[in-house]
């Protein structure tokens, strides 16, 4: 008989490992609190517009493709991609804005124009970065299940093993002095977590990700991505359970024996967590734990996000489909985030105006977007204060490039701190997990697979190897190897 493999939770990482233990001959069923799959890569209609409620930026198209890849699919079979050009616009002020081109010619020569030499540095360092993704990324992620440092270590990563005492802001402001270049390529690391000061050299892989392989848009949105391993798994045989909140998971002389679905015991012979790590230990009497309440208050957590989705009738001149709002301190406002948690003076946003690549997400002479600004985890949350930012971030879209969004505004909704906690039971209500500091790196990330109950496993983006999709999609088929080795071996 099949052996049945209960997952809780539908992001990414669950979808993934639910794929690869379905494909290997595993009884798969699916369990998500909410009323629909995809964990934070949720996606709503309201009005006739089609919102994202989570990630937008489809960056490292290799790692959804090696995925369909495996299952002898590719993402053609599912959805139709657009390479952005330009990829995204970054403002510093109302003159003075770059727009990131589609290939590494383009945008060196945009460089060169502003800062003499830089163009020829850009592709030097791309070259350096190239060789950091193919080392990281394609060759050791996918072998790299966090459990020790030997993982680390190989004849290649011992060459560079001065990027992970460098970090990304040192190493960049050692090759280029214009402070508009400096912050442009700053901006990946954001991806990973933390700020660039905190983060490894050896993580300027994310520059190659951002400028060689470019940015690109499924064209309902990231839905689609949900959509399509969806249909990869039921082809498995995976069954999903939605509105179906997990309340507790039993356990038996140290081995899962099931799990308590809206407080009904269902038994399993493998449990996979892709839920946020802290609440999954949450659901385990206190002895089964493996970290404690002050090892993850002593983290170094992602932000949380601040989010606005708007429906606009109207169309907006003078911006993209990513645009990233760079007119103030980065510096303070990263300050504002990890060193002294408060609410930002003045924060860094990013607008999405999803309709201005695909027209369909939006009603005719409408407009798409969402607002993000992040933030602190676990800040005081309310609706006067959500009110308050919206107000700063709306004038200074309206200064910057002429739109008064204020007066066409037919849908809002906001999302922030307090919503995290409620809809995916976040830590601090992070919108993206653990930051990948170096001291949260591979084998430092907490496990995936317990050391205190049998046939209890972790997957997502507060485990290896990080925070964002690619890395959650990774995560997914982590578990799965471990767990088909650890099956074969008993
Ligand atoms: C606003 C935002 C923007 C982002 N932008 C990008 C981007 O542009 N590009 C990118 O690559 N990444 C981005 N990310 C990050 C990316 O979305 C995540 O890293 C990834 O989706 C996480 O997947 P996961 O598998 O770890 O779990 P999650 O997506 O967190 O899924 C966990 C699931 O578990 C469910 N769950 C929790 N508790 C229970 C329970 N008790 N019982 C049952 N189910 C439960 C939750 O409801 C949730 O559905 C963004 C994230 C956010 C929030």
């Amino acid at each position: 008989m099949k052996k049945k493999v209960f997952i809780i939770g539908s992001g990414f990482s669950s979808l993934s490992a639910a794929c690869y233990l379905s494909k290997s001959g595993y009884d798969v069923h699916v369990f998500e609190k909410n009323n629909s799959l995809g964990g934070r890569a949720a996606q709503f209609k309201a009005n006739g517009f089609t919102f994202d409620m989570g990630p937008s930026w489809y960056w490292m198209p290799d790692v959804f493709e090696r995925f369909f890849n495996d299952f002898g699919k590719s993402s053609k079979n599912f959805y139709k991609l657009k390479k952005l050009n330009p990829a995204y616009r970054v403002i510093f002020d109302k003159e003075n804005q770059i727009q990131i081109g589609d290939n590494i010619d383009n945008i060196s020569s945009q460089f060169e124009k502003i800062e003499k030499g830089s163009g020829e540095k850009l592709k030097k360092f791309l070259k350096e970065s190239k060789e950091n993704y193919d080392l990281a990324v394609t060759n050791m992620l996918y072998k790299m299940p966090g459990k020790s440092i030997f993982e680390l270590i190989n004849s290649k990563t011992i060459l560079k093993v001065n990027l992970f005492f460098t970090n990304i802001k040192n190493d960049i402001e050692k090759r280029f002095k214009d402070s508009r270049l400096r912050s442009v390529l700053q901006f990946p690391v954001l991806f990973l977590g933390a700020k660039p000061s905190n983060t490894p050299a050896f993580y300027n892989f994310m520059n190659y990700a951002d400028f060689g392989l470019g940015t690109w848009q499924p064209k309902n949105g990231f839905y689609d991505v949900v959509k399509a391993m969806v249909s990869v798994a039921e082809e498995n045989g995976v069954v999903f359970n939605t509105n179906s909140e997990i309340n507790k998971i039993e356990i038996e002389k140290k081995q899962v024996k099931g799990i308590y679905v809206n407080g009904e015991l269902q038994k399993c012979d493998i449990l996979i967590s892709g839920a946020d790590y802290h609440h999954t230990e949450s659901l385990l009497e206190e002895r089964y734990r493996q970290y404690s309440e002050s090892y993850w208050n002593n983290r170094t957590w992602s932000p949380s996000s601040l989010l606005f989705y708007l429906g606009l009738n109207k169309k907006l001149s003078n911006l993209n489909h990513h645009n990233l709002f760079f007119d103030t301190d980065f510096d303070k406002h990263a300050n504002e985030i990890y060193t002294n948690p408060k609410w930002p003076s003045n924060p860094l946003f990013y607008l999405n105006i999803t309709s201005k690549t695909y027209n369909h997400t939006a009603p005719p002479g409408h407009e798409n977007c969402f607002i993000l600004i992040p933030l602190s985890t676990n800040l005081e949350d309310s609706e006067t204060i959500r009110e308050k930012y919206f107000k700063i971030v709306l004038d200074r879209i309206k200064r910057i490039s002429g739109n008064d969004i204020e007066k066409h505004i037919i849908y809002k909704r906001s999302f922030c701190v307090s919503d995290f906690k409620e809809t995916y039971n976040s830590f601090g209500g992070n919108a993206y997990g653990l930051a990948n500091t170096l001291m949260q790196t591979a084998f430092l990330r907490p496990k995936l697979q317990s050391k205190k109950v049998k046939k209890l496993y972790f997957s997502g983006q507060l485990t290896v190897p990080g925070p964002g999709v690619p890395p959650a999609i990774v995560s997914g088929k982590l578990v799965s190897d471990i767990i088909i080795n650890n099956e074969r071996t008993f």
